[in-house]
């Protein structure tokens, strides 16, 4: 049997009860070693034979699942956030279809959450925008034309850009396409890390701040109205609108 895992953000805590689990009674273990927190490896149990990713090929990482599965041995692979962004996961579970091997997905706190807690806001803010843009700039990895971020910017959503810091001008360039340029934006680095940063700034003085701060990696960008103070309240809340589980003031 293979788990595949979230371990969330980087705070040790911010793992699932699930994963945390599942990780004490693995076998074998095989993590991206550049992004996860060490210190989830800690309740492995001893004799657990443990992998890091960051050296391993597709090839070597199946190899080591399918022979912990001859030998009847349970495996977890510990993946970054949460497994279902930018987590190459589906071309492992699609390889272990093949073979037979069974396997389950324990979902986990992707970065994305871990920035909007450490920024203290709500990415869907009434009269604001209630959609909310994942994405990456293409960079040695491609992608697709018709999700260029001066597409995905003109509707000026909360928008939020993994794997993209390093190219931080280029990026806050294509923006401005789509977003004015004193629209709020913030860079989170590390979230949830002891060595967490966070830079707020506009599309106007953002890249400037982020070259002073010299945040080259495990950063995200997230941008949009959002970031700022104009809002209207929530109706969930609302003394006169009533809903399913409760009904509205007289
Ligand atoms: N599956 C992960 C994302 C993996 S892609 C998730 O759900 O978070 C790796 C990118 O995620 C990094 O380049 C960075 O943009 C972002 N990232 C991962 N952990 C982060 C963290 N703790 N703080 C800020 N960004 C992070």
């Amino acid at each position: 049997m293979v788990y595949f895992i979230g371990a969330g953000p980087g705070d040790p805590e911010l793992i699932t009860v699930k994963g945390q689990r599942l990780l004490g009674e693995a076998d074998i273990i095989i993590y991206a070693g550049s992004l996860v927190n060490k210190e989830l490896l800690k309740p492995a149990k001893s004799g657990c034979k443990i992998y890091n990713s960051a050296q391993m090929t597709l090839e070597e990482v199946i190899a080591v699942m399918e022979e912990g599965e001859r030998e009847g041995k349970m495996t977890v692979r510990l993946h970054t956030g949460d497994p279902s962004i930018y987590g190459a996961i589906r071309e492992q579970m699609d390889e272990l279809d093949k073979r037979g091997i069974h396997y389950e997905v324990v979902p986990g706190v992707s970065s994305f959450c871990a920035a909007a807690a450490a920024l203290k806001k709500e990415y869907t803010l009434p009269g604001v925008t209630q959609t909310i843009i994942l994405t990456r700039m293409e960079g040695r990895t491609e992608v697709p034309d018709r999700e260029s971020i001066q597409a995905l910017a003109s509707h000026k959503a909360t928008m939020i850009i993994f794997l993209s810091v390093q190219m931080i001008d280029e990026l806050v360039k294509r923006l401005q396409a789509g977003y004015g340029e004193d629209t709020p934006i913030a860079v989170v680095y590390k979230a949830s890390w002891p060595e967490q940063k966070v830079i707020r700034g506009t599309l106007g003085n953002i890249s400037a701040l982020v070259g002073r701060e010299n945040v080259r990696k495990t950063a995200l960008i997230v941008v949009g109205g959002f970031l700022g103070n104009d809002y209207e309240l929530s109706r969930l809340y609302d003394k006169t609108f009533s809903h399913e589980y409760r009904s509205a003031a007289e």
